[in-house]
């Protein structure tokens, strides 16, 4: 159909998931070419080979200088001569700086919040609206490349078998006063389990655990599961945990072969970030919470109760 460039982000040659997942539907779509910051592109050009990208374009190493502006100046000078079809980023915080700047660079329009992508007559971007209840589909009709901002989870990451990527190295303009700051600190957040949003299984609380301290009991369970403790926005709003708890429409989408959801109502914000989980099992006292509508098993009950004996149930 045409060619699709796809942001790739790494940690030390380790590609990130949501990469993987735009790849996925990338090589659906093209030929697919992918652009990277950082010293790692040789280490990554395998496993993003494997997973169908062509060849990379990298900055290389940037001596410790922003990565957003060097890259989106870097890749809207190479985007002017080659116009691929479309520029796809992950919705990161990496991804949402590099594509604010290249909208910029080459004055392109950015679709944001997309969870598909259909080969229609041209790309067009799919939209959840109003909390996930409907959706809007967008095509882009200008010149200028195309440029989608994705939700993480919208695709499942597969290998393709492919051969290691081609690694070019792009030419990085003159960036004015941005190209002589430097990141002098780094700090990475600890965390004893899976990340969230990459965790097979995932235990969330809500405001009927009644108090803060009583998230424990989430945190507990989900370490005995090995998985990760998620949060409804009401308990990320209250303070009771901070705001990378978060699953649901302004939070993390997650999609776990099983979620606990315990003392959660159901609002469609929370369920249009889980509603993708194998198996959903709810514990609420309400047997008309709205979170029983798409639940595989449904506790009526109160969580005070159910928790502790589940805990004890599953033993050390
Ligand atoms: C623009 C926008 C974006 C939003 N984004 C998000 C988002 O990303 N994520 C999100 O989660 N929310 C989001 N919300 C908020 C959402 O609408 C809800 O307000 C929120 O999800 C409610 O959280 P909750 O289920 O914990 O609390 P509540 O709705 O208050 O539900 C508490 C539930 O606990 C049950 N309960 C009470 N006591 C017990 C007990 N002892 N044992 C068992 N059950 C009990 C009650 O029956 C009830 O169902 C958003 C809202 C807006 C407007």
């Amino acid at each position: 159909m045409g060619n699709i460039w796809v942001h790739a982000e790494t940690t030390d040659g380790i590609v990130s998931s949501i990469t993987l997942e735009l790849l996925a539907k990338a090589r659906e779509l093209g030929e697919v070419t992918v652009f990277h910051a950082g010293a790692d592109a040789e280490q990554a050009a395998g496993e993003l080979g494997e997973h169908g990208a062509t060849r990379i374009l990298t900055t290389g190493d940037l001596d410790n200088g922003l990565p957003g502006p060097a890259l989106a100046a870097a890749v809207a000078a190479k985007a002017t001569e080659e116009s691929p079809l479309a520029i796809l980023f992950g919705t990161t915080y990496g991804g949402r700086d590099v594509a604010g700047r290249l909208s910029v660079k080459m004055d392109a329009p950015v679709i944001t919040n997309i969870v598909d992508l259909l080969d229609s007559d041209g790309l067009t971007g799919v939209e959840p609206v109003f909390g996930g209840t409907t959706n809007v589909k967008t095509k882009f009709t200008g010149e200028t490349p195309g440029i989608f901002l994705i939700r993480p989870k919208s695709f499942t990451a597969e290998s393709a078998g492919g051969s290691a990527a081609a690694v070019e190295t792009l030419t990085i303009p003159d960036l004015g006063a941005t190209g002589s700051a430097r990141v002098t600190n780094r700090f990475v957040e600890e965390s004893d389990g899976p990340k969230l949003d990459e965790a097979g299984i995932v235990v969330s609380g809500g405001r009927g655990l009644g108090e803060a301290e009583n998230f424990q009991m989430i945190e507990d369970l989900a370490g005995k599961l090995g998985g990760a403790a998620g949060a409804s926005r009401a308990i990320v709003d209250a303070g009771w945990v901070p705001y990378s708890y978060q699953v649901g429409q302004t939070g993390k989408v997650v999609k776990p072969d099983v979620y606990i959801a315990a003392g959660i109502s159901g609002a469609t914000q929370h369920m249009v970030g889980m509603k993708g989980s194998k198996t959903i099992i709810a514990i609420n006292k309400d047997p008309e919470a709205p979170i029983f509508s798409i639940a595989d098993l449904g506790i009526v009950g109160d969580v005070h109760k159910v928790l502790p004996a589940l805990l004890e149930a599953i033993g050390d």
